[in-house]
């Protein structure tokens, strides 16, 4: 049996990041920049009004309250989109709209509620007076150009996963496509006789194919492209005809589960062997403990245990790393906290990846299992949160002793 580490590092030798291509900001969401943003501008790109108001000089609101208004002679008209032509001299102020250029002369904005042309329409006329109902701070609702960005600012390093508010950003910066790297295509095979779709009607002895919609779920929340090829039956000629169907997709990696255990009727092994080489490794975790992997065609393949948990597990400790060297992310997306268990259990020296429930209480991290741990409970799964994780060698394990947590949100 070799370690959960060594199986790691010997899969990952097989992998490296892929091709980069500059996309659109509208294809960008999700995926990976292969170079670093630095800002060619600085923002705001001008001194602007962050209020609906009146641009004065502060100096002549100083005395100004509700009770004795200043009056000032309105001179502009400034809407969001046009630089402003007049200054603003002593006894005078501009109508301002939000986002719209600060005029010269003037060092404040005085919102449109204090004074006395708070309940204007849009596109009511220009008055020709303003009462100022309260005095100003200098530079009071003008947001200064460049406090935000400075040109050669780091704005996102290589490596980032795209989000809405880092496509937003780019936008902003006037960058309309970006260099990120091609998504990993991933192939995944459901291999059985027992498994039927969900939705088609079940006949005594069948169960539906989990493991097929879990795993392209998985592929697609590592923000990497699925090809689905559904079920294949436990013969020889199938397996190999539904092998060479997923190779002719150009995948990056094929992914099947079940059919790689001892099992009379299990073709998988054969199947990869005959037009590749395959590596089987008893790895020393529970669950997952068998593990394939190997190069089918050139193309790299996983083969998964069938039982759902254990491909769960497998897929996180084994293929995501994979996927992750091919996308290039920077972001560690691993979340590991340490959390102390609530009850004690039992490990079998195996390096255990138990479902759990851990929650914060009194500033500590504590840890419950959830119900039999069973690799074909996929509901213990389901109501966990997170992966406790049990060191190799470790069997006994007493109420309040303190393990890695994998959690599974952040
Ligand atoms: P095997 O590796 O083929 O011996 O399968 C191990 C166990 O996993 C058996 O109980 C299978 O019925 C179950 N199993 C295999 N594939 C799936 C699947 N796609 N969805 C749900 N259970 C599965
Ligand atoms: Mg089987």
């Amino acid at each position: 049996m070799i370690s959960v580490q060594s199986a790691q590092q010997r899969i990952l030798s097989h992998f490296q990041p892929l091709e980069t291509s500059l996309v659109p900001l509208d294809g960008a969401l999700g995926r990976i920049l292969t170079q670093p943003v630095i800002s060619g501008i600085h923002f705001p790109l001008f001194d602007n009004s962050s209020v609906d108001g009146f641009a004065v000089r502060m100096e002549d609101v100083r005395t100004a309250t509700s009770a004795h208004p200043v009056t000032l002679d309105v001179v502009a008209d400034i809407p969001a989109g046009q630089m402003p032509e007049k200054v603003i001299s002593t006894g005078q102020a501009a109508r301002i709209m939000t986002g719209a250029p600060v005029p010269g002369g003037a060092d404040a904005v005085i919102m449109v509620e204090d004074t006395d042309c708070h309940d204007r329409k849009i596109d009511s006329h220009l008055p020709e007076k303003v009462h100022i109902y309260r005095p100003a701070n200098s530079g009071e609702n003008i947001r200064r150009s460049g406090t935000d960005i400075q040109p050669g600012q780091a704005i996102l390093p290589n490596g980032t996963l795209l989000r809405p508010q880092d496509i937003g950003i780019l936008a902003l910066l006037g960058i309309a496509s970006v260099p990120v790297r091609r998504k990993p295509r991933v192939a995944i095979i459901s291999s059985g006789d027992e498994l039927v779709s969900a939705g088609m009607p079940l006949l005594p002895g069948k169960i539906y194919d989990s493991n097929g919609p879990m795993l392209a779920a998985l592929i697609q929340k590592a923000e990497c492209e699925v090809i689905s090829l559904g079920v294949v039956p436990d013969r020889q000629e199938a397996v190999q005809e539904i092998f060479a169907r997923a190779a002719q997709t150009r995948p990056d990696v094929i992914i099947s589960s079940a059919g790689v255990g001892a099992g009379a009727f299990d073709y998988i092994k054969s199947v990869v062997e005959s037009s590749g080489s395959l590596n089987f490794w008893k790895v020393n975790m529970r669950p997952g403990k068998p593990l394939a992997f190997g190069i089918y065609r050139d193309i790299p393949f996983f083969g998964l245990p069938g039982n759902p948990v254990s491909s769960y597990v497998s897929f996180l400790v084994f293929v995501q790393p994979a996927l992750e060297r091919m996308s290039g992310i920077a972001l560690k997306t691993k979340i590991s906290i340490r959390a102390s268990l609530v009850e004690p259990i039992e490990s079998d020296g195996r390096e255990s990846y138990l479902r759990a429930i851990v929650q914060l209480r009194n500033g500590k991290y504590q840890a419950m299992l959830t119900g039999h741990q069973g690799s074909g409970n996929l509901f213990s799964t389901v109501q966990a949160n997170a992966l406790l994780v049990i060191p190799a060698g470790v069997t006994t394990c007493p109420a309040g002793a303190e393990f890695e947590a994998w959690l599974f949100e952040p």
